[in-house]
């Protein structure tokens, strides 16, 4: 049974347990996860303890997701310099070309920015192998609160999740 369990970040201490299958831990793989608190979005990070297999199997990426991620890169590319090449010839003001030239590149980016950042975060991950999404989502972030700093974290095993809970 998952079990979440409140935890101060900067006190948060592991056990030196893999999180997917509770054998001894030798590496820690670095979680992330993006929680929106407000008005603001903050990036969190836990490092969860796995084995030497574990580990690899999180930090591996099928063939499938590195094709989605080479894809973000390019469909961002391609829509950003699109939208950019838009903006510069709709522009029905006068301002100097330099000066929309400018903000056309401004706008490009952005647009690739943000199409790069939503596959990248979302779709690709949905094609990660079996194994790979075992591993990374033995511990979840879900919330977030940075007025004191505590995050509420998910343990796929009730076990570890009482074990982190007794040491914060
Ligand atoms: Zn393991």
């Amino acid at each position: 049974m998952p079990k979440s369990v409140n935890v101060q970040l900067s006190q948060l201490v592991f056990p030196k347990t893999c999180a997917v299958c509770l054998s001894p831990a030798s590496k820690e793989y670095r979680q992330e996860g993006t929680i929106t608190y407000g008005r603001r979005t903050y990036t969190v990070h836990v490092q969860v303890p796995m084995c030497e297999s574990h580990y690899e199997a999180a930090g591996y990426k099928s063939p499938a997701e590195r094709l989605v991620n080479w894809l973000a890169i390019f469909g961002g590319g391609f829509f950003g310099l699109l939208c950019g090449i838009l903006l510069i010839f709709r522009w029905e003001t006068n301002e100097h070309i330099l000066f929309k030239l400018f903000g056309g590149g401004i706008f490009a980016l952005g647009v690739f920015a943000i199409f790069w950042w939503i596959v990248t975060d979302s779709v690709a991950p949905l094609f990660a192998s079996a194994r790979s999404k075992e591993a990374r989502t033995a511990v979840r972030i879900l919330h977030y609160w940075p007025q004191n700093q505590i995050a509420q974290l998910e343990f796929r095993h009730e076990s570890l999740a009482d074990m982190v809970q007794k040491t914060n």
